[in-house]
């Protein structure tokens, strides 16, 4: 497979395989932001992740992914009198104490945008965290010290990354709290974070809005390269995103900004419309595809959202 070039970077953890290559751009971006961004710091207290300061008080903290496939952001909001963090991604190294050490111990919010290895395999390393009532039974059918095997061969080597086994997290269990849809978690003072559901990625898909710095945390419902609608409960049915995205429309006017759960951060919400148009257009005629492929022993179909990347879907799912 057509592997992208390398990026430079001090990070620990080094690319074994690439499942995927990465389009073009995202991986552009990528690279120009992990090579050149004046913020960009690793913390001796967790070398596995690259901290990058996106606003006053909003840190992304990127980590390579664990199973080849592209790497996940957790974000960390600083409030007046408490800190958030959406998404903890693999369990590998000190998550907790990167964000303890950035706040200053700050009390601590943790919050999940939805279920998968990348972005809630480190929960354990925290007492509680929240995620949309959707999402609460997957979560915890994933409370196991098991998680991390398929990331090892028979001889117990990582296969997609080189990492110490020994830095995974010690597992423990953790409380996983459901809420609804509208959530709003107060950071302090009148500083709020609503949760907002947007299933299809996963079936309690949510995202977050910092309501004072205007920015969406997308998780994977917005990405630059694909967002992947697929799944069998009716609430990762394309028909469900695309509903939940026309309701997200129509509140573009309290954020400008995205920040997704891979690839390119900081996108214009004007993404949201042509996302829109495009599950429109796939619903209108689930045949008229872009191109399709195999992922993950399924087949499927991908169609282009103008200025962004794919939406893939299956046929079967609309
Ligand atoms: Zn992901």
């Amino acid at each position: 497979m057509r592997q992208n070039r390398p990026i430079r970077s001090d990070v620990k953890g080094k690319r074994l395989i690439q499942r995927e290559p990465i389009d073009a751009t995202s991986w552009a971006y990528m690279k120009l932001l992990r090579e050149n961004d004046k913020t960009k710091k690793i913390y001796p207290v967790d070398p596995y992740a690259e901290v990058y300061q996106f606003r006053e008080n909003m840190y992304g903290i990127l980590t390579i992914s664990a199973d080849g496939m592209g790497d996940p952001w957790s974000f960390l909001i600083i409030g007046p009198e408490k800190a958030m963090l959406i998404d903890t991604g693999f369990g590998i190294g000190n998550l907790k104490g990167l964000v303890d050490e950035i706040t200053g111990g700050m009390p601590l919010i943790v919050a999940n945008t939805h279920c998968h290895f990348d972005h809630a395999y480190g929960n354990c390393q925290f007492d509680r965290c929240y995620c949309h009532e959707y999402e609460v039974e997957i979560m915890n059918s994933k409370q196991d010290p098991h998680i991390w095997d398929y990331l090892f061969d028979e001889n117990g080597k990582p296969i997609w990354l080189e990492f110490d086994r020994n830095d995974i997290i010690p597992f423990k269990r953790y409380e996983v709290v459901g809420v609804p849809d509208g959530y709003t978690f107060n950071l302090g003072g009148d500083y709020e974070v609503e949760l907002i559901w947007v299933p299809g990625h996963s079936p309690g898909h949510a995202m977050y809005l910092d309501k004072k710095n205007r920015n969406l945390m997308a998780g994977d419902g917005i990405i630059s390269m694909r967002v992947g609608i697929s799944g069998n409960s009716p609430y990762t049915r394309l028909t469900a995103y695309r509903n939940e995205m026309v309701k997200l429309s129509k509140r573009m006017g309290e954020f400008d900004h995205i920040f997704p759960g891979h690839f390119i951060v900081d996108l214009e919400n004007t993404v949201i419309p042509s996302i829109i148009e495009t599950c429109d257009a796939i619903i209108a005629n689930p045949q008229d595809y872009d191109f399709t492929h195999e992922f993950r022993g399924r087949q499927t179909y991908l169609k282009g959202v103008k200025g962004l990347g794919t939406i893939g879907y299956s046929p079967t799912g609309i």
